[in-house]
């Protein structure tokens, strides 16, 4: 991969006056930046505020959950082709407190997942381990399982113009960061694991590494090669820390 990726979920933390604030400043201090792709996740509601905010920078907009389904009487929900309408490029799927707060199986993740493909834009497909299945050594059985959920609905090509995201959960809002090596050892794994199917899809997919990455840790995380950038919670919610591993991402 040659353009790194640092991606901010905001998660359920957002006013209209904060993101004024928080998107202003990103803006001003993402001008400087090259060779990484920035992008934040509002929450929904915000999506065509923080677009405006956006309009004269090249910071991506996402979007932290979609509908699995296209349109219709699905109260509440909101389609992958209204995001687009937004200006949104990114859509989260699979997020672990999605899977694990409100019961997103494997197969809703797929639907979601082909959803966005369908709409155009580019799904950032969530995948980890608990801390128990890490200790069970169950690792890579759980996240190859979660990938091959989504490859058996949507084929592995379409994987190369996605991006993975692997989030250990019990380094998610913890404060806990895999270290770089730990972090490496399962991306190369996936990389494998996909190269079993199409040694295209393997080198050219885009894998993000989340967990309680911060400014001190970013730098030796994404110096690891198959380690293409990060996706980023609470530090997403702090300017110069979310700048600052936008940096990171640079050297
Ligand atoms: C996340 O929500 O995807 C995440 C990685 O959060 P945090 O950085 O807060 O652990």
């Amino acid at each position: 991969m040659s353009t790194m990726m640092v991606a901010g979920n905001w998660k359920m933390n957002a006013s209209t006056l904060t993101n004024t604030d928080l998107t202003n400043a990103l803006v001003a201090g993402a001008a400087t930046l090259t060779n990484v792709q920035m992008v934040v996740f509002p929450p929904a509601p915000y999506l065509g505020q923080v677009q405006e905010l956006l309009a004269d920078s090249a910071i991506a907009l996402g979007a932290q959950n979609v509908s699995d389904k296209a349109q219709g009487a699905y109260t509440g929900e909101v389609s992958a082709t209204m995001l687009k309408d937004f200006g949104v490029k990114y859509v989260l799927v699979g997020h672990s407190e999605r899977r694990s707060l409100y019961g997103e199986s494997d197969a809703i993740v797929a639907a979601k997942f082909k959803a966005v493909k369908t709409a155009g834009l580019i799904p950032v497909l969530c995948i980890g381990e608990t801390l128990a299945q890490r200790e069970a050594e169950a690792t890579l059985d759980v996240v190859n399982g979660q990938l091959q959920a989504v490859i058996d609905l949507v084929g592995v090509a379409e994987l190369a113009t996605a991006v993975v995201a692997y989030e250990p959960v019990w380094a998610i809002g913890t404060g806990l960061t895999a270290s770089p090596e730990q972090a490496q050892e399962v991306h190369q794994a996936i990389r494998a694991y996909l190269a079993t199917q199409d040694a295209a899809v393997a080198e050219q997919v885009q894998i993000l590494y989340g967990g309680s990455v911060n400014a001190a840790t970013a730098n030796e995380l994404f110096a690891q090669s198959d380690i293409d950038g990060g996706l980023v919670g609470g530090a997403s919610l702090d300017a110069q820390a979310f700048l600052a591993i936008g940096q990171a991402a640079q050297s």
